[in-house]
């Protein structure tokens, strides 16, 4: 089986694109692990994208839903199932990120041991192997890492195309489809400043969650030292300077899309 993990953004739209058009040989469907907390030009994205893929879709999510209300229900009852990194004060860090393997790789994972016909917690037999496409191209090569599934390949076909952010643009535009918008949730504490700004100025709907978002996980929990803030400057987001740190070379912590590696 030949599993598409679709992260809806520049690259794994193009790998996906490519597999539509005949340039690659398709794979048997693509999944997209929804935290919930996309931009809304992410699920138009997808929308459009289902009506053109020749192979299916699948939407997914962890079985607890929603990542901002289970993280917020977390720190209400101290419990830290898949929490992001958020940034903290007093003391002054970061704490690690949870939230991508319990929001989209563990549920991908599920998704294809249910059309495999594996049982919840029943081992996957030694005979099955299957092949998950990554979206990650030449300029984020850092990021492939081997899957933790032994039952799981991972293979990188913009890598093997040479193909790099760049050319997966020039791609989409030459064959003229539309050029997708960054996927991450919209309080993603991996943001840049160019981020945020672009999301206050373009998708204000999309940036007054992340600021309401923002508010709420303020004090953390019981079982937690310091105080939590999506923003890197440790200021509530909507008092935050979005001029400064990307002009001091700051750049994003962040990949193009989140399907479980990012940041890394
Ligand atoms: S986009 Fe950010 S907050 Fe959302 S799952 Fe990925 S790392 Fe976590």
């Amino acid at each position: 089986m030949r599993v598409l993990s679709l992260g809806a953004g520049v690259q794994s739209t193009t790998l996906a694109l490519m597999a539509a058009v005949g340039e690659i040989e398709p794979p048997d469907c693509a999944v997209f692990a929804d935290t919930g907390a996309e931009p809304q030009h992410v699920y138009r994205h997808l929308d459009w994208l289902e009506t053109v893929l020749p192979y299916p879709l699948h939407r997914v999510q962890a079985r607890w839903g929603n990542l901002g209300d289970a993280v917020l229900a977390g720190l209400e009852r101290d419990k830290r199932p898949a929490m992001p990194p958020f940034h903290t004060r007093d003391p002054d860090g970061m704490l690690p990120r949870q939230c991508s393997k319990e929001a989209k790789v563990r549920p991908i994972t599920a998704k294809v041991r249910q059309m495999l016909g594996v049982a919840p917690g029943a081992r996957v037999p030694t005979s099955v192997s299957v092949e998950m496409w990554l979206g990650i191209s030449t300029d984020e090569a850092h990021r492939m890492k081997p899957s933790e599934s032994p039952w799981i390949r991972h293979r990188w076909p913009l890598i093997d195309a040479e193909m790099s952010r760049r050319r997966c643009l020039a791609w989409l535009e030459r064959h003229g489809y539309p050029i997708p918008g960054k996927s991450a949730c919209v309080w993603c504490p991996y943001h840049s400043d160019e981020m945020w700004r672009q999301m206050k100025a373009n998708q204000p709907e999309d940036f007054a969650v992340a600021v309401a978002f923002d508010a709420a996980i303020r004090d953390g929990s019981k079982a937690m030292k310091g105080t939590l803030f999506v923003h890197r400057s440790r200021l509530p987001l909507d008092q935050a300077d979005l001029s400064t740190w990307a002009e001091r070379g700051q750049g994003d912590l962040f990949g193009e899309e989140c399907e479980g590696m990012c940041g890394t």
